[in-house]
């Protein structure tokens, strides 16, 4: 496994890849098996695969959230070498951003004003920023997302297809721990209460959809379903819980199978997002 650490040192690498086709996982760290998921799937549909990983200031409203991010990037290098990762990318923001602040901004009104969008500004500008900017460093045939951040993925997939970015978006299913809880890079920032309240977060979505599934679809109903039990442990304090359009994330007036639920949970002084897809089963 090569280690590449700045843009230089990737071209480099890159080079040696030539003629193979490229799946790219881009990450911020402290990997779990959720990234592994994303990691596998590029493993099987293409021939090398890049991992990058980079906590990207840009896309951080909160300072103390960006300065608070876990990392363990001796950890990460001996997970990505067991996996088999042809080259990691681990580029400094200097090497990424060699300016104070860019003068492109990148926005789409239509895909970030629900959701985390509306609660976080700027957030998936900045995400989209360095999405992009990965894309053209690495110029990866097949790049991998997690639908535990479906509006991001939703939001790189338009990106892709109104830009015409040559580059095949791949959606990988949500992966769970065995209580349910979703994984995240942020769940080790939970105490051992607030690890143990935040499964309230699941439990919640899916009693939303057993609730929808026994004919219940009217959207205020349902969230109280949600939000009391969430909000019965009190750690957990909810964001948001909405009802989108799964393909447009339009908020829907009443539930229906193409729905999507999807909330944002601060538990302790961590925030947590997971959704649950109305219409699948689960
Ligand atoms: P992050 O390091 O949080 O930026 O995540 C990097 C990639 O891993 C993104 O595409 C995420 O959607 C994906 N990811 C993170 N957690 C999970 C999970 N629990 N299941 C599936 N994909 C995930």
């Amino acid at each position: 496994m090569k280690v590449a650490k700045n843009q230089t040192e990737l071209q480099t690498e890159l080079h040696q890849l030539q003629g193979q086709t490229i799946g790219f996982v881009p990450t911020m760290g402290f990997l779990h098996e959720g990234h592994l998921s994303l990691i596998r799937k590029s493993k099987q549909e293409c021939k090398a695969t890049v991992v990058s990983i980079f906590v990207n200031p840009l896309q951080f409203n909160d300072q103390s959230d960006l300065e608070t991010y876990p990392r363990n990037i001796n950890g990460d290098l001996g997970l990505l070498q067991a996996e088999g990762v042809d080259v990691v990318f681990l580029p400094s923001a200097d090497d990424m951003y060699p300016f104070d602040q860019p003068f492109l901004k990148l926005q789409m009104p239509q895909l970030t004003h629900q959701l985390c969008g509306k609660y976080r500004p700027g957030h998936f500008d900045g995400m989209m920023f360095v999405v992009l900017k990965l894309f053209h460093i690495v110029q990866p045939n097949k790049a991998y997302f997690g639908k535990k951040d479906y509006q991001q993925l939703a939001i790189i997939k338009r990106m892709v297809f109104e830009l015409s970015v040559p580059v095949e978006v791949i959606g990988v299913e949500l992966i769970r721990e065995t209580d349910g809880l979703a994984m995240s890079s942020r769940n080790a920032r939970l105490s051992e209460t607030g690890r143990q309240q935040a499964t309230m977060i699941y439990r919640a979505l899916k009693l939303v959809k057993k609730s929808f599934d026994e004919g219940k679809s009217n959207i205020q109903e349902l969230t109280e379903i949600a939000k009391d039990v969430i909000e019965t442990e009190p750690l957990n304090k909810v964001e948001y819980i909405e009802f989108v359009n799964k393909d447009t994330l339009e908020p829907v007036p009443v539930a229906d199978n193409h729905t999507l639920v999807a909330a944002a949970i601060y538990t302790e002084s961590v925030r947590l997002i997971d959704n649950l897809e109305l219409g699948e089963r689960v």
